[in-house]
């Protein structure tokens, strides 16, 4: 059998096996759980990886599971990933009505092509005529929400990270992985498939005005209004925002969580989480001293104090040319070249830029959903593109890598310098963690 053979091979079990591979998104779709809680997801995924013969590794990081295929052969090891969690967006009609949870940034459609992949490659019998071997992470928790959920899980030791692949980075569950993909869907309108995007990275932060309570209408006069404080820092970021560099792409964006406790007193606690997104590290860590400056400032004018807790957020989405390449012939078999874009620019962030610092890293954006990310318009309007043709085109992208003892990936391993050292990388994240009080 030569190369093509297999490929057609495995494409062609992923056919018989459309129906399971749709309805594993579809049933996680119906079960939106959000990060951290994907107790659902994580059993049915698993469930459906050890039908495969293949043995799993579950609550990886709180949740999540991990499968290995041909964990004993010599090698380069490409890991396939999906997120399972959702975000909350309570305008769309598929949201439960109790948290609000929807899979509107499609993620369960991401689960779905990672299964998909590891069918093609099982049943089919591939990976006996490959040099290496492929992990399947279903990983948690990538939209970095609810804050103040995840500082409780730190604070009882069950997380160090806030993101997903952060926690099983750190945790090691990428130290022997080579190559790393995944696939994100997105509305490209007439256009099928972008490869080669490039995304924002981003620092978070929990803030905290503390000012001092007094009766609002008898004596504010003796209170600290640390409402006011809080307006004013998000003026003074206002102010800041011109001389942000445009190749920066620079983002903030403050929500305020809680802006007081009763009408008639003063509010003595206010607070806010807050992203900074950018470009490039160097680019984000400026932008968020500016930021700082105007919280301080804020403070200072009332006379309150701040409490700024910084949490590590996401590294900026780096492609891999020559990955993109490949994988970009494989998609062509079942997309028109005029329906793919090449080199997109995001000003969202992505998890898997973190790993993309670390190793060679696939991320293409599937369309055939319509509406946009996190809305309340976003719907999956085309099971094969989602969910079927890239579970076809990473299995035959890892076909390529793998294939005459691996001949591909080793060269591409041999040739990539990482951005950072994983000793690096977690040297990065505690560096840029702490409290700022002031
Ligand atoms: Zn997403």
């Amino acid at each position: 059998m030569d190369k093509k053979q297999l490929k057609e091979k495995v494409c062609q079990v992923i056919d018989k096996n459309k129906e399971k591979i749709i309805r594993l998104g579809e049933s996680i779709y119906n079960h939106p759980e959000l990060g951290y809680k994907e107790v659902y997801a994580t059993n049915f995924i698993s469930e459906e990886l050890e039908k495969l013969g293949l043995t799993v590794e579950k609550n990886i990081a709180v949740t999540g599971c991990r499968a290995r295929l041909n964990a004993e052969n010599e090698g380069p090891r490409v890991a396939v990933l999906g997120e399972m969690d959702a975000v909350i967006c309570k305008e769309h009609i598929d949201a439960d009505p109790e948290t609000g949870a929807v899979h509107a940034c499609g993620h369960n459609i991401q689960v779905a092509s990672m299964f998909g992949v590891a069918v093609g490659l099982t049943l089919s019998g591939a990976l006996e005529k490959l040099g290496g071997k492929v992990d399947f992470l279903a990983v948690p928790a990538e939209e970095y929400v609810e804050l103040e959920y995840r500082s409780k899980l730190k604070e009882k030791g069950k997380i160090k990270y806030f993101g997903g692949k952060q926690e099983l980075i750190y945790r090691g569950y990428f130290d022997d992985v080579d190559i790393a993909m995944m696939m994100h869907v997105l509305n490209l309108g007439d256009k099928k498939v972008l490869i080669g995007g490039k995304g924002n990275g981003f620092v978070g932060k929990n803030v905290q005005f503390i000012g001092k309570e007094s009766h609002a209408g008898g004596a504010p006069e003796k209170g600290i209004n640390a409402l006011n404080a809080a307006m004013l820092a998000i003026n003074n970021i206002h102010a800041q925002r011109e001389t942000f560099p445009e190749s920066e792409r620079i983002r903030v964006h403050p929500i305020m969580t809680k802006g007081g406790d009763i009408v008639n007193v003063i509010p003595a606690d206010v607070r806010m989480e807050m992203y900074v997104r950018g470009r490039t590290i160097q680019g984000i860590l400026d932008a968020n001293k500016k930021v700082n400056r105007s919280l301080k400032a804020g403070a200072m004018a009332i006379g309150a104090k701040v409490k700024i807790n910084e949490i590590p957020g996401y590294l900026p989405l780096l492609n891999h040319d020559e990955l993109d390449n490949i994988f970009k012939l494989n998609i062509l078999d079942f997309v028109k070249k005029e329906e793919i874009i090449e080199d997109g620019d995001f000003t969202g962030s992505f998890d898997f830029g973190d790993v993309s610092h670390l190793m060679p890293s696939l991320h293409p954006f599937i369309g055939g959903i319509k509406g946009e990310l996190h809305t309340r318009n976003f719907k999956n309007e085309d099971h094969e593109l989602c969910y079927i043709v890239p579970a076809k085109s990473m299995a035959m992208t890892i076909i390529d890598l793998l294939w005459d003892e691996g001949k591909v990936a080793k060269k591409m391993i041999k040739d990539f310098t990482p951005k950072m050292t994983k000793e690096e990388y977690v040297g990065f994240l505690e560096k840029i963690s702490g409290v700022i009080t002031e």
